[in-house]
């Protein structure tokens, strides 16, 4: 097997781990402005759940695999690239530049590839449950409990190693998808308030909402008009109405240890 390594691809910020912090986290900061990568392995332990019933919003619950492809369509939507591919290893980049080199294979679960894609970014966002291997070079404090190794973060999600930052589950948070997501949310908005990227909130308002009262629209927020609301109000109906259409396609997952396939694929 050839161990070709491409090129590096820069990014302002880099997360590990597309499953629900981690795709929130990116629709965060790339809605800021933050160049963003999202490097994922397609196994988010959502894809799992048989309904989920628990996250705000959906009343009547909703099918996992859609939850998390909608919110994949989200990170898309706000400016963030995904690639798929698995961490192994996150360096100091050596060329005295203060910034990180991340490295990514392809393997059996996550497509064909053999190459080594490298990464350059100013920051990582470790939302990769369950694996931290790759933060192991760069001494990041971890705690083993059991079979399973959580990332040491403060309350913001900062790591003991400047510019690496950790979210989810993968944080010894509760293991519920809204608290991922909000986790996500919260350490994303950190990576930006830590960036040069101006900001004050994330906020969509109605035309005159600061200017009216004769302040600026503050950085991050927006101002829209009556038009532009009918029409996004319309654009997402009509989303929303396509992406409920018909059952998911992809099959239910399990615990891959209980099926003759890697990422726990049942066949029904
Ligand atoms: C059977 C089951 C049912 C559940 N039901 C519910 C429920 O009903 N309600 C609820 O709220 N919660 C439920 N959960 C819990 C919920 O799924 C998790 O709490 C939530 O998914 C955690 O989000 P996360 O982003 O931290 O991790 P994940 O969603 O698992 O995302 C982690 C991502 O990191 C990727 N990754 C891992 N290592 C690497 C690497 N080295 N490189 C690149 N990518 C990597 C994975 O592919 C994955 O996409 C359930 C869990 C299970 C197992």
């Amino acid at each position: 097997m050839s161990t070709r390594e491409t090129d590096s691809e820069t990014a302002d910020v880099l997360i590990v781990g597309g499953g629900v912090a981690g795709l929130t986290a990116a629709t965060f900061t790339a809605r800021a402005g933050l160049d963003t990568i999202v490097v994922d392995t397609d196994e988010s332990i959502l894809a799992r759940n048989a309904h989920l019933e628990n996250v705000p919003g959906f009343p009547g619950g909703i099918n996992s695999r859609r939850f998390l492809d909608l919110l994949a369509e989200q990170a898309d939507e706000s400016g963030a690239r995904r690639e798929t591919g698995r961490v192994t290893d996150v360096e100091r980049s050596d060329d005295g530049a203060d910034a990180f080199d991340v490295r990514a294979v392809g393997d059996g679960a996550v497509g064909d590839s053999d190459e080594t894609r490298v990464f350059r970014t100013d920051a990582v966002v470790a939302a990769s449950w369950s694996d931290a291997s790759y933060l192991d070079g760069l001494g990041v404090e971890t705690r083993d409990a059991g079979s399973k190794t959580y990332v040491v973060v403060d309350e913001l999600g900062r790591t003991d190693v400047e510019g690496v930052y950790a979210a989810g589950r993968l944080t010894e948070k509760y293991h519920q998808a809204v608290v991922a997501a909000g986790h996500g949310a919260e350490v994303g908005l950190t990576v930006v308030h830590d960036s040069e990227v101006p900001y004050y909130h994330d906020w969509v308002t109605p035309e005159g909402y600061f200017t009216d009262r004769g302040r600026e629209v503050p950085p991050g927020c927006e101002e829209i008009d009556a038009e532009e609301r009918e029409r996004r109000d319309a654009a997402s109906r009509e989303r929303t109405r396509e992406a409920f259409d018909g059952p998911h396609p992809e099959p239910q997952r399990t615990h891959p240890s209980l099926v003759d396939d890697e990422l726990g694929r049942l066949d029904e």
